[in-house]
């Protein structure tokens, strides 16, 4: 590594990496651009041409929040969040087994408990192309009302790549299986790459998902939220958080105890699903 002063410029040269070929680093950038190419949505396709161009079937994983001993935020009429995320979230499953192009995984599909650290390994593990997590909110103020959709923050992204940078096997192999490339510059460069993509992804997402809720259902915010929720940290796996309502409104727990509002709710965000996947 070499580091020059010119006056007001900083010149960083990073090919005095001896370990560092040439053609090894062009072939770990044409890698990751290969990759971050096949994870983009195509236009205009019908389901029938997904399936033909897409060669693969999509995997989405739900997040029903919480469970067994965790019960979630509890409403006033002793209703539990962790029971109402995973009958939403099971109906939700059951529209997308319908579909031969989505195979659907749960992270919980009964009342068990469900360490965030092993919902995240096995999204991982399962190589998922979407992650979606089911929750309610929950306020002092008992008027707070309508749905919300988050996604990582910036702070927290930049969190993210600071713990994968200060890590000394740092590399992107952990999660796409692209080598690192030795070099501490190209490799935080890549890591850039592949979680600012992610991030676009699930920024899009959630719009669609968004959108789609405020057809069906009022709205806490008409714009996304940013948060640094656990399981919105994948750096390879766009990611969002719904919070379908508020438990600690007494209208909307009524609301989702109600199964014709359960399944309009997942009927809506299965739309997004589609209207993210076929890029409309
Ligand atoms: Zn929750």
């Amino acid at each position: 590594m070499l580091y020059i002063q010119k006056k007001n410029k900083l010149i960083v040269n990073i090919n005095q990496n001896k370990n560092l070929n040439i053609e090894k680093r062009n072939k770990i950038i044409s890698d990751l651009i290969n990759y971050l190419n096949s994870k983009k949505t195509k236009t205009s396709l019908n389901n029938k041409q997904y399936q033909l161009n897409y060669k693969k079937i999509f995997k989405i994983m739900i997040d029903p929040g919480h469970g067994g001993e965790d019960p979630g935020a509890i409403g006033k009429n002793n209703t539990y969040e962790k029971n109402i995320v995973l009958q939403v979230s099971q109906r939700l499953q059951s529209i997308i087994q319908k579909k031969s192009y989505i195979k659907v995984y749960m992270t919980r599909n009964k009342d068990i408990f469900v360490s965030l650290k092993h919902r995240i390994l096995e999204a991982r593990r399962k190589k998922i192309d979407l992650f979606i997590s089911i929750h309610t909110n929950s306020v002092k103020n008992k008027l707070a009302q309508g749905a919300s959709v988050f996604i990582l923050s910036k702070k927290s992204a930049i969190n993210v790549a600071e713990k994968h940078l200060l890590n000394t096997k740092y590399s992107i192999k952990k999660f796409i299986g692209i080598p690192s490339s030795g070099d501490y510059y190209l490799d935080n460069t890549m890591f850039d790459l592949l979680q600012n993509s992610t991030m676009y992804e699930s920024f899009k997402f959630g719009n669609k998902i968004l959108n789609s809720l405020g057809k069906i259902t009022k709205l806490h915010k008409n714009t996304l939220n940013y948060a640094g929720f656990a399981v919105l940290k994948y750096p390879e796996i766009p990611s969002i958080l719904i919070e379908l309502a508020f438990i600690s409104n007494l209208q909307e727990e009524m609301k989702l105890n109600n199964p014709y509002y359960q399944q309009k709710i997942a009927e809506a965000i299965f739309h997004g699903i589609q209207l993210y996947l076929f890029n409309k």
